[in-house]
């Protein structure tokens, strides 16, 4: 049943056309070790932005759903069969499921650009490989963490260890299905929690089918759930479930705050966020290499159709080689222009929904309107082909207060905003209320440092953009949300801490 869809990876669009061609798709929940349609037997059609093509029907799980699947996960945690396994079990096992998830890369890369229409060869070359890292990584930690003991007086021992927080619901976005699953789920089965995985209704496929790869690894029924549906319907039943223990989610912010409030009209269920974004990258005149500052810039607004949470979609360049920097931007957005997402020589995408791509096209609107200069883009394209593409485009002479430099649009789209100052440029990328990300560019050590030091931003690049690693914790300041993924940090949102004190006698 789950042998790999292929033997080599396909290394043309008419390959990948054949392979897809061979896929089956599975587009139902997977609860309680077993694959089911949701229980009032609703379905939604998943859709692909490539071509307008109906990909399957996909179960669209609701409150019954959510009620079968929260009891499943809770008494599988209360057996005892995973929550209780010894550290290095439960780490073999996720190594299983890592490796399962590269030996089958090139099915879960397809599946994931048909359906939300980024680049096969990113999907198979950023998407494949990091989601099994994290998981490898994570896994591979667990058995290296330790616990406390407090400083006590001779007679006593205080203890201080960690538990797992029990059922964990993760609610993720589409623009990086597999990936941001896998910061929720890795930490959370590592520490030994039941997990309900509620993927985005526009990317629901990768989820479903790595419930059969965790199933295989030896993930015992129960312990992992996947939930394909709304997030008004499923998504809000597991929020204020009173029998979800902790809530982990990644989408914008407005659901996110609503999350909060879902939990204080619940059990008070720990809620964890990652937001939305919209990161300033700042340019000073000395940076050592402007070209590879544009055409960092370009990518950090173009990679993944500019639909990244990290996003450099502030451009903050020094006035005194702004129109220098702008031509070397739109000079290397040319090697970003969009394409068959099936092509393996495409780097740019089509955009995830016609709701997606209305949006980036009336801010565009919206730009030209407050007065911005559009130097580069702007348009729909080949909408001939059925898909859902627009041309990376640029904003020049944006004012911070505009709502194209102040509201994230998660498409490619770019505000350059000159400044005169280091001052001035700290000012304006604090302006904002998120702090996700940062990048700064300069060859003065001093500077790089002051700034780095004065940006509220849960991530500071310097000298290149999007940098990190499994190693390093992610997160937002501010309205980006709050706990970090990724690292030993990560295990801070799946375990409840105890204290056990001991007088001797
Ligand atoms: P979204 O907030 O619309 O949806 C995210 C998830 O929440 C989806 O699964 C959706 O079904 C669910 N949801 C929606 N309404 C809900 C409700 N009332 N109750 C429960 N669940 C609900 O976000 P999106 O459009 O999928 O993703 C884009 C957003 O994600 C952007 O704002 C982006 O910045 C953010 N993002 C953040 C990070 C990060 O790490 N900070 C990473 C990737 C994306």
């Amino acid at each position: 049943m789950n042998q790999p869809l292929s033997s080599s990876t396909p290394s043309s669009t008419s390959d990948w056309q054949a392979l897809a061609g061979k896929l089956t798709i599975e587009g139902r929940a997977y609860i309680n070790g077993a694959y089911q349609w949701a229980a009032r037997g609703e379905t939604f059609a998943s859709v692909s932005p490539i071509d307008g093509r109906e990909l399957a029907a996909i179960a669209s799980c609701d409150d019954a759903d959510a009620d079968l699947a929260v009891e499943a996960a809770k008494s599988a945690f209360e057996s005892g069969v995973w929550s209780q396994l010894p550290p290095g079990k439960r780490k073999a096992v996720l190594l299983r499921f890592a490796d399962l998830i590269q030996a089958h890369g090139d099915e879960l890369a397809l599946l994931e650009t048909l359906d939300m229409g980024k680049p096969i060869s990113h999907a198979r070359s950023v998407d494949v490989p990091a989601t099994a890292r994290a998981i490898r990584w994570t896994a591979e930690a667990i058995d290296k963490v330790y616990g406390e003991l407090a400083p006590t007086p001779h007679n006593q021992i205080g203890m201080i260890s960690r538990e797992p927080v029990g059922v964990v619901a993760a609610i993720v976005p589409w623009n990086f299905p597999m990936i941001m699953a896998s910061w929720k789920i890795a930490p959370a089965l590592a520490t030994g929690n039941s997990v309900i995985l509620k993927p985005s209704e526009k990317s629901p496929l990768t989820a479903i089918r790595l419930a059969a790869l965790a199933e295989e690894a030896g993930i015992p029924s129960g312990v992992f759930t996947v939930l394909p549906g709304y997030g008004h319907t499923v998504g809000k039943a597991l929020a204020l479930h009173m029998d979800v223990d902790c809530l982990v989610f990644t989408g914008s912010t407005n659901v996110a705050k609503q999350l909060m409030i879902y939990a204080g009209q619940s059990n008070m269920k720990r809620v964890w966020l990652e937001a939305g974004g919209k990161s300033p990258n700042i340019v000073f005149a000395d940076a050592p290499d402007l070209k590879k500052a544009a055409a960092e810039a370009a990518s950090a607004i173009a990679f993944n159709q500019g639909e990244v949470c990290t996003a450099g979609s502030r451009l903050l360049v020094e006035n005194s080689i702004r129109g220098e920097f702008v031509g070397l931007i739109c000079e290397a957005l040319k090697t970003w222009r969009p394409g068959h997402p099936l092509d393996p020589a495409t780097t740019c995408g089509a955009i995830v929904d016609q709701a997606q791509l209305d949006r980036i096209i009336d801010y565009i609107g919206i730009g030209q309107s407050e007065g911005a200069s559009l130097v580069e883009g702007g348009q729909r394209i080949m909408e001939e082909t059925g898909g859902l593409f627009v041309q990376p485009t640029v904003f020049d002479g944006v004012n911070n207060r505009m709502r194209i430099a102040s509201e994230e649009i998660f498409g490619p789209v770019l505000s350059v905003i000159g400044f005169d100052t280091m001052d001035e440029a700290i000012a304006i990328a604090n302006d904002s209320i998120y702090g996700l990300a940062a990048a700064v560019w300069t060859a003065n050590i001093n500077t790089a440092h002051k700034v780095a030091k004065a940006l509220r931003a849960g991530s500071v690049w310097i000298n290149h953009y999007d940098g990190g690693d499994m190693t390093a914790p992610f997160g937002g300041f501010k309205q980006s949300g709050n706990g970090r993924d990724k690292s030993v940090h990560a295990f801070d949102k799946y375990t409840e801490l105890k204290a056990t004190w001991l007088v001797l006698e």
